[in-house]
């Protein structure tokens, strides 16, 4: 069973100073979870996670993961200012983007981040960009190619993704080639990093794709002459957003990784590589949830409820289909023994949080939950329909609320036209 980290009394509490819909994140989850992220690697000497700032631009989140020892991966102009802005510079920053444009590589270059390349022509383009000359330290991302696929024993396909497809990334060819001319540039230190599968339900994806990065590091030493410092893991480790499903168990991933380094880098010499992540989604989707109210109760040829937020709020639904748990505060014991669709207020039919859901009976005023919205979620966000981003509140460990930020306004929805008001 799937629970909240507010209750129904604390919701009421919350929203007589603030309207629904809302998200709101859970101090005490976040950094219980960072922790165990990063005892589970505590045996790799370098080890760093660099949270994917994509998932949850909030400063005041990229401050508590920053406290709790993570950088942040940063891919966007605006990425990298919050960065800085939340007082977070040097190798701190990972700059992982792709059709990059020049300010953004000169603007990683002055913070001191490290830039991961993610095609062949982008060192010369860097270059160009920082006004001919290259930083001490580069990182390449590598994409295999083909299909990606992680079978359990004995349970069928369990990790499947297609990197074939994938924009992203250098052929092995292309990779090896790339690290001989980053050399000739005066490049000292190296790293490589490969995404190869989305949220991934699996303590063997992170193992898997370590072993195909060890490996290929080693071939890098030997035709390209470049010692990689670090191999970057990238994010894609998922979160159980079903009740059914099992969470991965970051401890075991961890450690299945450590077997990989032992069995492949160890007796190559190579002890001294860090390993680094970039997590997003298993950083945060848990710890937040969208607040909203029934506002809307419809019989035609479904029974609806709509609520007071939309895809607006939270977009991974109508883009992907995604499932997201609701609970309906203060019914969590009562019998899901009716059927709704969840509805916002968009004029797009893809607008529905839950589609055929067995639900408690709902009232109109009934306050749901939906789950793990921590990740991908209020970032989304976009003004369809002339709809406003909500606020973003943040339960602090001792149980107080605070607004870390304020829902859009008309104002500002209508700040950027030109001449008419
Ligand atoms: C999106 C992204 C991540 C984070 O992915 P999650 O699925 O949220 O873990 C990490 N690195 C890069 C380069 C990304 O684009």
């Amino acid at each position: 069973m799937k629970t909240t980290f507010i209750n129904k009394a604390q919701a009421e509490e919350i929203i007589k100073q603030y309207p629904t819909p809302f998200h709101i994140y859970d101090e005490k989850g976040i950094r219980k979870n960072a922790k165990a992220l990063r005892e589970a690697f505590s045996w790799n000497k370098g080890y760093r996670e660099y949270f994917a700032v994509k998932a949850t631009p909030t400063p005041a989140i990229l401050k508590i993961l920053h406290e709790e020892g993570c950088g942040l991966d940063c891919s966007s102009m605006a990425e990298l200012v919050l960065a800085q802005r939340c007082g977070v510079t040097g190798e701190e920053i990972m700059f992982s983007s792709n059709v990059t444009p020049p300010d953004e590589f000169a603007k990683c270059r002055e913070l001191g981040g490290i830039i991961n390349l993610d095609d062949y022509t982008h060192i010369e383009l860097c270059r160009e960009a920082l006004g001919g000359t290259l930083p001490e330290v580069m990182s390449c991302r590598f994409n295999p190619g083909g299909i990606f696929q992680l079978s359990a024993t004995g349970e069928g396909v369990q990790v499947m993704d297609n990197p074939g497809e994938a924009k992203y990334g250098m052929t092995e060819e292309q990779i090896v080639k790339a690290y001989r001319k980053l050399k000739e540039y005066g490049v000292r230190r190296f790293g490589i990093h490969a995404f190869l599968a989305s949220n991934t339900l699996s303590d063997e994806y992170y193992p898997a794709l370590a072993r195909i990065l060890f490996k290929l590091a080693i071939k890098i030493r030997r035709e390209a002459g470049v010692t990689l410092s670090f191999i970057n893991l990238s994010g894609g480790v998922g979160i159980a957003y079903k009740p059914d499903q099992r969470a991965n168990d970051i401890a075991v991933i961890g450690s299945k990784v450590r077997d990989a380094y032992e069995e492949v880098l160890i007796p190559e010499g190579m002890g001294d590589v860090a390993i680094y992540t970039e997590l997003g989604r298993f950083m945060m989707a848990p710890y937040g949830h969208l607040v909203t109210r029934a506002t809307h109760s419809k019989h035609i040829y479904k029974e609806y409820i709509g609520v007071d937020a939309c895809a607006v709020n939270l977009m991974r639904p109508a883009m992907y289909g995604s499932y997201h748990h609701i609970t309906v505060l203060g019914k969590e014991n009562r019998p899901c023994d009716h059927v709704y669709d969840i509805t916002g207020c968009l004029c797009e039919n893809n607008d529905k949080f839950a589609i055929d859901r067995p639900l408690p009976k709902i009232d109109m005023g009934d306050i749901l939950v939906i789950h793990d919205t921590g990740a991908h979620g209020f970032s989304m966000g976009y003004n369809y329909n002339g709809r406003l981003k909500s606020a973003e509140l943040l339960l602090g460990e001792d149980g107080s609320v605070k607004l870390i930020r304020r829902a859009e306004t008309l104002d500002d929805y209508l700040a950027t036209l030109e001449g008419f008001f």
